[in-house]
């Protein structure tokens, strides 16, 4: 029987966190939660800690201590605070694998702390790999850290990829179901609001990369995802709508041959395989009947609708700390167009003039990383004031 697996959960409140604490309910002879992590919802993460009783508690909202402190006391739940102490206990002895499920640059410290012991990653958080890829992934070989990723397209390619150690791969092709503003123009665009762009057709996610997906900045981050994780040139990595979710992703071998990885859209299942890798674990989730898709079709996307699948693109092909930019602007907007004070049409325009007003540095390090990440915010918001909806 395979090893009781201790994990610590990063963004444990978050839609990825809670998911992943239902598969290690599933699974208690398989998973055991050590650390539990979550920034301000105090009252889940209280709610989380006395049902799996992990070792630790982070909350990195440091105004939630106290009360998280109070409620767990008489448990034998350490209590901490802060990013600087999360980025301590990942590294504990007792944790064997770290799912990375916070949201946007705020994950990139703990996940590098977690490479850094060694640690399995299931990796959630995107923008880490955005931000500073080509980092993550020296130290990841460096430190003997396997990350395993928790995104369903890299996912369903890191599947494709079992077995062919020594086959040479010509191109992965990473699907895109096209969010809720498939086959629209910028003349719809010009006035959808957040709760519309909030109805993803396939998928229940957090609210950042929900609008992630409506604007195609999802598939663009994924697509520097891809290069970082499995060590690709950018002409390696192709995108195509997919309206259905049932193909994950794609690799395309050197002999032409393409292998698929698909089901049916559940991210409980990618969850599943970063945990129990290399392993496969019996479930009960719903089996994909093909009867039920009659069609499923692939389409070329609209890079010229969707500019922020290009800008990313762009950022991809210009390296340095282009994506790191690209990141910190896209987080900016994303938050002020949840909140109405930006359109959607405008996030691209802001993106596209932020990445013209930070300096380029062709091979930042960390330090570079969050100057860069600052500056692009702080110029983000400068033009998000600008727009008409912030007045
Ligand atoms: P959610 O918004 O649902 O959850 C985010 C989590 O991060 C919450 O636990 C939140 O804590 C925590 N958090 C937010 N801000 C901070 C901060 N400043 N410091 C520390 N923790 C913070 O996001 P998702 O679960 O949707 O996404 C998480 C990551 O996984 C993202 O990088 C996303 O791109 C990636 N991902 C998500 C998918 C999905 O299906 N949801 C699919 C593929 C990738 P609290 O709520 O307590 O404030
Ligand atoms: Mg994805």
């Amino acid at each position: 029987m395979a090893q009781l697996k201790r994990v610590a959960i990063l963004g444990s409140t978050g839609s990825i966190g809670t998911q992943a604490l239902e598969v290690i309910a599933a699974h208690p002879q398989l998973f055991e939660v050590e650390v539990l992590c979550a920034h301000s919802n105090s009252n889940l993460l209280i709610t989380q800690a006395k049902q799996f009783r992990p070792n630790a508690v982070v909350v990195t909202d440091e105004t939630k201590y106290a009360e998280v402190k109070e409620a767990l006391g008489g448990l034998p739940i350490k209590v901490f605070a802060g990013h600087t102490s999360l980025a301590d206990v990942v590294a504990w002895e007792s944790v064997d694998v770290v799912v990375t499920a916070i949201v946007g640059f705020a994950g990139l410290h703990s996940t590098i702390a977690a490479v850094r012991a060694g640690k399995r990653i299931a990796l959630a958080n995107k923008e880490t790999l955005v931000v500073a890829g080509d980092l993550v992934a020296r130290l990841a070989m460096e430190h003997k850290a396997a990350i395993v990723p928790v995104d369903s397209e890299h996912s369903a390619i890191f599947q494709c990829l079992v077995g062919e150690k020594y086959n040479a791969v010509e191109k992965v092709i990473l699907t895109a179901s096209g969010g809720p503003f498939l086959g629209r123009k910028p003349n719809y665009l010009v006035n959808v609001k957040a709760s519309h762009a909030l109805q993803h057709p396939n998928w229940t996610m957090g609210a950042k990369i929900t609008i992630d997906s409506a604007t195609l900045m999802n598939k663009g981050l994924e697509m520097i995802e891809a290069k970082w994780l499995f060590g690709l040139q950018n002409e390696q990595i192709d995108v195509v709508i997919h309206p259905q979710s049932i193909i994950h992703s794609m690799v395309q071998f050197s002999d032409s041959s393409v292998k698929a990885q698909m089901g049916l859209p559940d991210m409980k299942l990618p969850i599943q395989y970063a945990l129990a890798f290399p392993d496969r674990v019996k479930n009960e989730f719903k089996r994909l009947d093909f009867k039920e898709f009659s069609k499923l079709s692939f389409e070329q996307p609209d890079y010229k609708t969707f500019r922020n699948l290009a800008l990313a693109k762009d950022a991809m092909y210009r390296g340095g700390n282009a994506p790191c930019v690209l990141n910190a602007a896209n987080e900016v907007v994303v938050h002020a167009f949840l909140q109405n004070r930006v359109s959607f049409i405008e996030m691209s325009d802001v993106i596209e003039t932020v990445a013209t007003r930070v300096a380029f540095i062709e091979q930042p390090g960390l330090e570079d990383h969050e100057q860069s990440d600052k500056e692009a915010r702080i110029r983000a918001a400068e033009l998000v004031k600008k727009s008409q909806l912030s007045h």
